[in-house]
């Protein structure tokens, strides 16, 4: 049987999810296709850190790549208003925290460079703003007397990774889209004027028409992109994430370094979250190319380097056993800036991906449908289109 729609999502994680909520919202008929369960893969698997300022990653490099890296900054600011009003906007139960983030430094150097990036994040429009340690004793007193000064973004927090995802996709439901799970997208073609999806399930292989594609695949974006022909760049990235048993309330915010990868946080239930990039190893096949059907490998390194560093900024971290390690698998591109826009050379399909896609989701997913509506997005997407790659 071949369906018709104006809209096919490929990819059931937060993007998808919202994307085809918003899509559905607005009166289109949309078809959201997932592989496996929705949020199965990073979106339900990743820190749920709502971070606003640029990141350990985009700052490691010096001044110039966070300066880079701040072309994201119009994303970042839209994505913090859409959080906090997605509950209400959605009218699902979705627990969004935004008490604020601390970027903490242990030393003059790493204080330098809060100072310069925070600099070029409040000349984005960002509120953040150093505070010392006399602040910090006020605001962030469980954090250890090494922490000399901090950057606090107010709209900075956290968002419940297992539940997000899932309020979207019911959201998408209620507001009228299809959801396929379990069914696989095998093939991808334009034919008059409209895109040809062929989908397959374990019992069954079907197509499906649309007037529009979104690839919202995560870190299989580049093999979808292959499958339309076009040249979709991403690189995966393996990472672990680690959570201790419940304990009362202990951190209200997120927390970052500014000389290491590390996040910080506590979940509503009590539970601490300890993460921020700590590397898994990727499984590959044997041509090399990644395997994301098979879960990373922990690093025992990753394990206690992460730990070693979470302790001596929270030394009570150390009385508070682990409960759990896991792992999963995400994206960045290139340039480290996210790839949102349309898919060159193929008229009717759009793609988005790359970065914090759990804090950005929301707003790439307002990009993507308002391309798809052919309305002018809010934020100029010039930065983050794909066809700066070019063809392969
Ligand atoms: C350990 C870890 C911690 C992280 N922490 C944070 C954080 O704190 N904050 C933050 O902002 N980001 C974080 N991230 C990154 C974030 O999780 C991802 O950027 C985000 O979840 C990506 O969402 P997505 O919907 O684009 O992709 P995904 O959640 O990966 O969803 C893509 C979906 O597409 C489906 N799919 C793929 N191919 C097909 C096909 N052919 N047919 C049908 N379906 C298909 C997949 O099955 C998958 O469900 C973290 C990631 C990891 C791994």
């Amino acid at each position: 049987m071949t369906r018709g729609y104006d809209t096919i999502v490929i990819g059931g994680g937060l993007l998808g999810c919202a994307t085809a909520w918003m899509i559905a919202r607005d009166g289109g008929r949309v078809l959201l296709v997932e592989r496996d369960q929705i949020n199965q893969h990073a979106s339900g698997s990743n820190a749920g850190s709502l971070h606003f300022q640029l990141e350990y990653r985009m700052i490691e490099r010096g001044v110039e790549a966070a300066r880079k890296a701040a072309e994201a900054m119009p994303l970042h600011l839209q994505a913090a208003q859409l959080w906090s009003d997605l509950p209400g906007l959605c009218g699902q139960d979705i627990e969004v925290k935004q008490t604020g983030g601390l970027m903490i430094a242990e030393n003059a150097q790493q204080v330098e460079l809060l100072e310069r990036k925070t600099e070029i994040e409040r000349s984005w429009g960002l509120d953040n703003r150093i505070i010392d340690r006399a602040e910090i004793d006020r605001i962030a007193p469980y954090l250890s007397d090494r922490v000399v000064a901090a950057a606090f973004c107010p709209t900075e927090g956290k968002a419940d990774a297992r539940t997000a995802g899932p309020a979207l996709a019911r959201a998408a439901l209620q507001a009228g889209a299809e959801i396929k799970t379990r069914t696989e997208v095998t093939g991808l073609v334009r034919q008059g004027g409209r895109w040809h999806v062929s989908v397959a399930t374990a019992e069954s292989a079907q197509r499906a028409i649309a007037e529009s594609v979104v690839i919202a695949a995560g870190v299989w974006t580049t093999r979808m992109g292959q499958m339309m022909g076009a040249h979709l760049p991403t690189i995966p990235l393996a990472l672990m994430m680690t959570v201790t048993q419940r304990v009362p309330k202990l951190i209200p915010h997120l927390v970052q370094h500014a000389g290491g990868r590390l996040s910080l946080k506590q979940a509503l239930d009590g539970n601490i979250l300890i993460g921020g990039g700590w590397p898994a190893r990727l499984i590959r096949h044997r041509d090399g190319e990644p395997n994301f059907d098979a879960k990373p490998e922990l690093l025992t390194t990753s394990l206690s380097g992460n730990a070693d560093m979470a302790i001596r900024v929270l030394p009570d971290l150390s009385r508070i056993p682990a409960i759990r390690s896991w792992v999963g698998t995400t994206t960045v591109t290139p340039d480290q800036l996210p790839l949102v826009g349309p898919v060159p050379g193929q008229p009717g399909a759009f793609v988005a991906t790359g970065g914090s896609a759990f804090t950005l989701g929301p707003s790439f997913a307002q990009a993507l449908v308002a391309l798809i509506e052919c309305r002018l997005p809010e934020t100029d997407l010039q930065a983050f289109d794909p066809a700066r790659y070019g063809r392969q």
